[in-house]
């Protein structure tokens, strides 16, 4: 088992690799990839930079190229559902693309042929995280995450979102991780912990709480880790 621990900024992965120690730093495609063995198991970490193509291009890096076999990933989000409050964590039971708009054929949003609106994450890893959470004394929730492209500061906006996906939550990168995991039969979690709740004051929400935030899904993910190597 091999390991890929992804965020999209730095905060998101640096409380991981102070935690793991010592590692190996290799440049690719752009990017650093930082390789650890903690606890006997194999480890590759990398923050991605933001959005869902440089998203997706590390999680394709991460499995194809260092041969991760599970992905887990870590950061922050902006809250759609009234009951996710900053530093909250949610853990996503499905994904998808709230950007993906080709409604003008007839088909629903999030949609293209070949795909599905949604990509559902691995079972197996939400009920290891409830065990986690529930030895950490932490409240997590269960959601639907929604992402694309933007950042969301705009109310409107976050309520379309929430109605026509269901969603709980939004971000810029789950989505995308979620397609490439699945088409390439990797199982995969995703967990944020909100920085804001993608309203007028979203910028400034994020900007006071991704460190925090980012760290308490970091912290939350290497209790993860931890219990995958028991
Ligand atoms: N402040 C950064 C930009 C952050 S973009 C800069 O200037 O470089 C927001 C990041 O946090 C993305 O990685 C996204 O996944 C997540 N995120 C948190 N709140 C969000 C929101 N309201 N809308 C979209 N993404 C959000």
């Amino acid at each position: 088992m091999k390991i890929a621990i992804m965020g999209a900024m730095p905060e998101e992965i640096s409380p991981i690799l102070e935690k793991i120690g010592t590692y190996k730093t290799t440049a690719y495609a752009g990017n650093s990839y930082y390789e650890a063995t903690y606890k006997g198991i194999e480890l590759v970490i990398a923050y991605s930079k933001i959005g869902k193509v440089f998203s997706t291009l590390t999680a394709t890096t991460m499995i194809e190229h260092f041969g991760a076999t599970k992905l887990l990933f870590s950061g922050v989000a902006g809250a759609i559902s009234s009951s996710l409050k900053v530093g909250d964590l949610i853990v996503a039971t499905k994904l998808s693309q709230h950007d993906l708009d080709i409604t003008a054929f007839g088909h629903p949003y999030g949609y293209v042929p070949g795909g599905s609106v949604f990509v559902e994450a691995d079972k197996e890893m939400i009920e290891i995280s409830k065990i986690v959470a529930s030895e950490m004394g932490k409240n997590i929730q269960e959601g639907i995450i929604a992402t694309g492209d933007q950042f969301v500061a705009n109310e409107e906006r976050k309520n379309w979102i929430g109605t026509t996906f269901g969603a709980d939550a939004l971000e810029m990168e789950g989505g995308s991780v979620a397609v490439v995991c699945n088409a390439l039969n990797i199982a995969f979690f995703i967990l944020r912990s909100i920085s804001d709740a993608a309203d007028m004051d979203a910028s400034f929400s994020f900007d006071e709480f991704l460190e925090s935030s980012a760290k308490e899904s970091a912290e939350f993910i290497i209790k993860m880790v931890d219990k995958l190597a028991d």
